[in-house]
């Protein structure tokens, strides 16, 4: 007979103790054994390394927390209070009731994704959307794949495999860290031209490389996300289409955040459009599905038939194809379009940053004593002027007045510090809220602050003493 070890903590009790407990048994069948089970030994080895006490209580309690941890949903809801609208991080656009629906329907149950219902054949998952496209840009032709950096490496590789592209040295970009055009380039098996100079790029340097470079491409990316400003010159789009025309050289666009409607219509810069980009001669645009249009995350390529034929007869379009609840997504988006008088109340991309900077004010007005309760003898609370963002290379100097509850930390030495445990204090919330930190405090910028009564029901909830 083993002797208990005097002045040790209590032995805990065994995996098959545990697990006939009645709570723990009532959690596998709630749950499933396997989670459970996992959550027991974990428990109880915590346990023996002196982490938890070893009573039964304190092990039930664990176990529970532990299966409920590793059942909470990884992907949830935010407010993003960050001021730019279309955040990467946070998922870009916010998608519009019809498109939900739509998506909700392609992924409930089978469809004519690729199905020709007239002719009872084998059709192509493009034809849902090509149609739109094709109304919306003025092009022959369009294809869509899993998102932009898909769309130019489509289109690079489809028209320049082994060959030279000319692009100007003020335009290769880098957006967001992953996507930079030189290496999109190499991956895409072309090899980059460099033309004219950081600051100036002249037609008659595009001209000089069609003789010596021999390409088989010219690419203009927009420069979506910062600007070159001072001694500057680049090559105007329609003088650079005639010469690749003339060199019969085909000239590709990425412009990134392509909208597909005049932006001064809702009281925001004028940004270039696929449209504009197509009457001036380009052959083949690229842009975003969501960003500026609005949709789901998907690369869109328009423009000349012959050019989109074989870039959907490459072998790596069926790699970087997007799926049915995309393209269920971006077909219901588009068909809002129809209507361009609707559009900024029916697309919230375009709601948001459409809306008036008093109608933000006042929304920022009434919640501010809310939030005050909330942060308590913590800080001060108050409405300030501020500017939100576009996001997501749109736009890049462009700023929207807008105005933000800013939560001040009271004294304290480190008022960095204090702002950013305010911050952390703001993401543990039950749905987390995402500002930005500003001069030693948080910004809470409510432009997209759409759904008000569920902001205010958590504060309020927290608040209650
Ligand atoms: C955003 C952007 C991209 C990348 O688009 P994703 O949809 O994020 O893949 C490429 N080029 C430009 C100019 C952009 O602005």
């Amino acid at each position: 007979m083993s002797v208990p070890p005097t002045g040790h903590r209590p032995q805990p009790p065994s995996v098959d103790r545990v697990l006939n407990w009645s709570t723990i048994t009532a959690l596998a069948e709630a749950h499933g054994r396997p989670l459970v089970l996992e959550a027991v030994r974990d428990t109880l080895s915590r346990c023996r390394q002196g982490d938890i006490p070893c009573d039964a209580p304190t092990i039930a309690t664990a176990v529970d927390d532990a299966v409920r941890a590793v059942l909470a949903p990884s992907l949830q809801p935010v407010f993003n209070l960050t001021g730019t609208v279309l955040h990467t991080n946070l998922g870009r656009a916010p998608l519009p009731p019809e498109a939900i629906a739509a998506m909700t329907q392609a992924a409930s149950g089978a469809s004519n994704l690729e199905y020709d219902l007239r002719h009872g054949r084998r059709g192509d998952r493009d034809a849902h959307v090509e149609g739109w496209l094709c109304r919306l840009t003025g092009a022959e032709a369009a294809t869509v794949v899993n998102n932009n950096a898909a769309a130019v490496l489509l289109a690079l590789n489809s028209l320049a495999l082994r060959r030279r592209v000319l692009v100007s040295r003020g335009e290769l970009i880098e957006i967001g860290g992953s996507f930079r055009l030189p290496d999109i380039m190499r991956r895409a098996g072309c090899r980059l031209h460099e033309v004219g100079t950081t600051n100036r790029t002249h037609l008659r340097d595009f001209a000089d490389a069609m003789g010596d470079a021999n390409p088989a491409l010219v690419l203009k990316a927009h420069t979506s996300n910062y600007q070159v400003q001072g001694f500057t010159a680049e090559a105007d789009e329609g003088g650079l289409a005639r010469l690749c025309h003339e060199h019969d050289i085909p000239f590709l666009v990425d412009l990134g955040s392509g909208t597909l409607t005049d932006l001064r219509r809702f009281g925001l810069p004028a940004e270039p459009t696929p449209a504009d980009a197509l009457a001036h001669g380009v052959d083949l645009v690229t842009f975003s599905g969501d960003k500026l249009l609005g949709g789901p995350q998907a690369g869109i390529i328009v423009g000349r038939a012959d050019l989109v034929a074989r870039i959907r007869r490459n072998p790596m379009k069926r790699a970087l194809r997007c799926d049915k609840v995309t393209l269920a997504a971006l077909e219901a988006v588009l068909r809002l379009y129809a209507d361009p008088d609707r559009l900024a109340e029916r697309v919230p991309t375009l709601r948001l940053l459409s809306r008036a900077a008093d109608s933000i004010a006042d929304q920022a007005q009434r919640l501010q004593p809310i939030v005050a309760d909330w942060l308590g003898n913590e800080g001060r609370v108050d409405v300030v002027p501020v500017h939100s963002q576009i996001g997501s290379g749109s736009l890049p100097v462009d700023l929207l007045p807008s105005h933000a509850l800013r939560l001040q930390p009271a004294g304290g030495r480190n008022p960095g510090r204090s702002a950013r445990a305010i911050a952390e204090r703001l993401r543990q919330l039950p749905m987390p809220v995402i500002g930005r930190i500003a001069n030693g405090a948080v910004l809470l910028d409510m432009r997209c602050l759409e759904d008000e009564d569920r902001f205010r029901a958590q504060f309020m909830e927290l608040s209650r003493p």
